[in-house]
């Protein structure tokens, strides 16, 4: 079934995933209202049907919580450095909103819940114009055109790969009912945008050069999550290397393109 979040929803189910959301900086930011509404409205929604069948909910939460973090990497128990007031917000507010809202039905209707902090996450079935970081970087490379890097290109990331992402909401969910979260799901390989750029350049083969643009307003300069407790608790920790992830989604998208040009 299709639906939004933002509008109550009665169905009968003994678990939810709410991932509900655009994830991509330049599609939340499309509309910020309702991204706010999506994770706001929508986590009030799912949390009211899960007490109603009492069902488990899992939370796709977000790095973006810990803001730009002064902290690193970063432990579940830091508070984030977070603008109220930025482009960003709409996303990052309404995000922890959420996890306000989930740690309030668990207190006061016993819900039982899982806060999953999710950190970037790349692989097959991107879309092309997703806008995020990996998917622009090999869709340019893979049509020889400029490698657009915002800013000096210092900044880091830490990329997980997808398979690895999805067992890691799996094990959450299947926890014991005292593990809430809020855990973080990440791979703790942590690169530059120049480091990336020069290896998805390499992975393609392609004579890309690099271009660099304007940096986005409150753009995190690192990021790299401690996975601590989801290896202790989840007994979960990332497989797929890089160079791995990113030869399975260049093939990927390599075979995007050939179906295109083929119509
Ligand atoms: N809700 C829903 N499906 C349900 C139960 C509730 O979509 O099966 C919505 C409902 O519209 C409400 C929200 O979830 O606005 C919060 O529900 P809750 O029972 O916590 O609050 P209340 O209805 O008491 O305001
Ligand atoms: N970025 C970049 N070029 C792009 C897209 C993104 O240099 O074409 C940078 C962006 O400024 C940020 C990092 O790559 O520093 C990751 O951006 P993304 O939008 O993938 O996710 P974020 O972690 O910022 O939510």
């Amino acid at each position: 079934m299709r639906h939004d979040v933002t509008f109550p929803l009665y169905v009968e189910v003994d678990e939810i995933f709410n991932l509900a959301c655009p994830a991509s900086p330049i599609h939340y930011q499309h509309d910020p209202v309702q991204t706010t509404k999506t994770s706001v409205h929508g986590a009030i929604n799912m949390l009211g049907l899960a007490k109603r069948v009492r069902a488990k909910i899992l939370q796709a939460s977000t790095s973006e919580v810990y803001g730009d973090p002064a902290i690193h990497p970063q432990i579940e128990e830091y508070w984030g450095n977070v603008n109220a007031i930025g482009p960003r917000s709409c996303y990052d507010e309404g995000k922890r909103c959420a996890e306000t809202l989930f740690f309030d039905y668990h207190r006061q209707h016993q819900l039982r819940i899982k806060v999953a902090r999710i950190f970037n996450t790349y692989g097959p079935r991107m879309h092309p114009n997703d806008g995020r970081v990996v998917s622009n970087f090999i869709m340019q490379a893979l049509h020889g055109e400029p490698i657009t890097i915002y800013g000096d290109g210092r900044q880091t990331r830490s990329f997980c790969y997808v398979d690895d992402l999805i067992d890691g909401l799996m094990a959450l969910m299947t926890s014991d009912d005292e593990v809430t979260g809020p855990i973080n799901i990440g791979n703790g390989a942590e690169l530059t945008m120049i480091e990336l750029a020069e290896a998805i350049i390499d992975l393609c083969r392609s004579s890309s050069r690099i271009e660099y643009r304007a940096l986005p307003q409150d753009d995190p300069k690192q990021r790299r999550p401690d996975i601590a407790k989801a290896r202790r608790l989840l007994n979960w920790s990332p497989k797929v290397s890089l160079r791995q992830g990113l030869t399975r989604t260049i093939a990927y998208f390599e075979e995007l393109i050939a179906r295109r040009e083929r119509v």
